[in-house]
């Protein structure tokens, strides 16, 4: 018998949580209108809400914090961050931003030449997508059909349709297209990673039109764990070497520091080689996020984003990490709840669409079982689906998302497995008595980024 891994980790500093009562529960989630974003964080026993600013730092990284240079000019933390970014991904300039929507406000406005231009992308994050917009850019996810798939085994859901991506130039001129975005891992397809072999596609595309790449590296070194793990050739190169081979690929990166990084607030720009795109950014660094050495950071930030950026590439952490959330997806699988397959890097995406079919996409059935979770173990979830997906802009219409998803999302080396079994038996309960739950309807809906804010109640029959 092959012996068992444990996390490798003692746990050293310990947060109380509680499980409040179900009456207490009930009520909670009714003051907070059915919307779990409502909820008071006292008031969730395990959640999982986002992997994103949540993570546990380490006792090197509190110690770090202590050697924080406060300094507002050149800052001895700042070159800590620049370089260990040196060090993992070879790019020579860095601006550190206060979270990853800074770097993509302070960056993208100096790679959009024209309004109309297009940016592609695997697919976008929701707010890259809103930077691109906000730039008058058109954001265009070219993912592979796969990727909407939950019940297709494909070993690299975040792929590019690379025939699509040529297509799309050609028809449209290289004139045309501000720049490439290489989402790793991809996040709105559900954590799933693109493939070296995707990316030399990418590249090899891009360099014929003279296209450039910008990385958006929220999950850099989970990426580069899937190729390690699936990709042939890969199973002997350290992540860091991968990562480096990833980024040679690219010309710039804009990173949320708050996922694989393993801070709790903190972004990142790094730029290759290219001097004069550098003094651009920073430029615009100066009033947007604060001076070049710090970014919106304090020195003490720095200081933890520079010896996390090291330790996500842990190969150890990332076997107990992504393998804790293929514990809990193959669990679900076993009781027979539907999951998106393979599960991604950071999270386990439930069909809650597939799970509550009598609930149509307009009465929320992610949203619906998010709550059913809540209620049944204090467990919170989000969604994404329909509520998230919002009206159509023209005829305010509610869309229908491909797939309706409740998002369990990890944060990283917080829970053990065993809150993990406490959601493995909450959804497994709530699956026998599926037919129960009720759908929602608004009660207040709000015009813009509505399910942050939004107030629900069920429907009554
Ligand atoms: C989280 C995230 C962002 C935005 O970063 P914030 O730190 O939340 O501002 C951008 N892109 C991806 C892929 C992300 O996961």
């Amino acid at each position: 018998m092959t012996v068992r891994k444990a996390e490798p980790y003692r746990i050293k500093m310990v947060e109380p949580i509680r499980m409040i009562s179900r009456e207490e529960r009930v009520a909670a989630l009714k003051a907070a209108g059915y919307n779990p974003f409502a909820l008071k964080s006292e008031d969730v026993y395990i959640d999982l809400l986002t992997d994103s600013g949540t993570g546990a730092m380490s006792d090197r990284q509190w110690s770090a914090m202590m050697m924080g240079d406060e300094a507002y000019a050149g800052s001895r933390s700042f070159y800590k961050v620049k370089d260990a970014v040196k060090d993992i991904f070879d790019y020579n300039y860095c601006l550190p931003t206060h979270q990853g929507r800074g770097a993509e406000q302070v960056l993208f406005p100096h790679l959009i030449k024209r309004k109309g231009q297009y940016v592609l992308g695997n697919m976008h994050f929701d707010t890259t997508m809103a930077w691109i917009e906000l730039n008058g850019a058109v954001p265009v996810n070219l993912v592979i059909d796969e990727a909407f798939d939950t019940q297709t085994e494909h070993p690299f859901k975040g792929n590019f349709d690379l025939a699509l991506l040529e297509s799309f130039i050609a028809e449209k001129g290289a004139e045309n297209i501000a720049f490439i975005i290489v989402t790793v891992t991809c996040n709105s397809a559900g954590g799933q990673p693109i493939s070296m072999e995707n990316i030399r596609g990418v590249k090899r595309i891009a360099d014929q039109y003279g296209i450039k790449i910008n990385f958006d590296s929220a999950r850099f070194a989970e990426n580069a764990y899937f190729i390690k793990k699936r990709e042939p050739g890969y199973a002997d190169k350290s992540i860091k070497e991968i990562v480096r081979e990833m980024y040679a690929m690219g010309d710039f990166l804009t990173m949320s520091a708050k996922k694989d990084a393993i801070v709790n607030m903190g972004g990142l720009i790094a730029i290759k080689d290219d001097a004069e795109l550098f003094a651009a950014a920073s430029a615009s660094c100066v009033p947007m996020e604060g001076f070049v050495t710090y970014g919106g950071l304090s020195g003490r930030d720095m200081e933890a984003l520079a010896v996390g950026l090291q330790e996500g590439l842990d190969v150890d952490y990332l076997e107990s990490r992504i393998g804790q959330v293929e514990y809990l997806g193959e669990e679900l699988r076993k009781r027979g709840i539907p999951i998106q397959w393979p599960v991604g890097g950071h999270a386990v995406f439930v069909d809650a669409g597939k799970m509550l079919p009598h609930i149509p996409a307009e009465q929320f059935p992610a949203q619906a079982l998010c709550n059913e979770l809540y209620i049944e173990a204090g467990v919170r979830p989000v969604e994404v689906g329909s509520l998230l997906l919002g009206r159509d802009p023209v005829t305010g219409e509610q869309r229908k998302a491909g797939v309706e998803f409740m998002r369990l999302a990890i944060p990283r080396r917080v829970y053990t497995d065993r809150h993990m079994d406490v959601v493995v038996d909450a959804l497994a309960n709530i699956m026998k008595r599926r037919e129960q739950i009720k759908g929602l309807k608004f009660t207040y809906e709000p015009k813009v980024l509505r399910h942050f804010l939004c107030r629900l109640a069920p429907v009554e029959d």
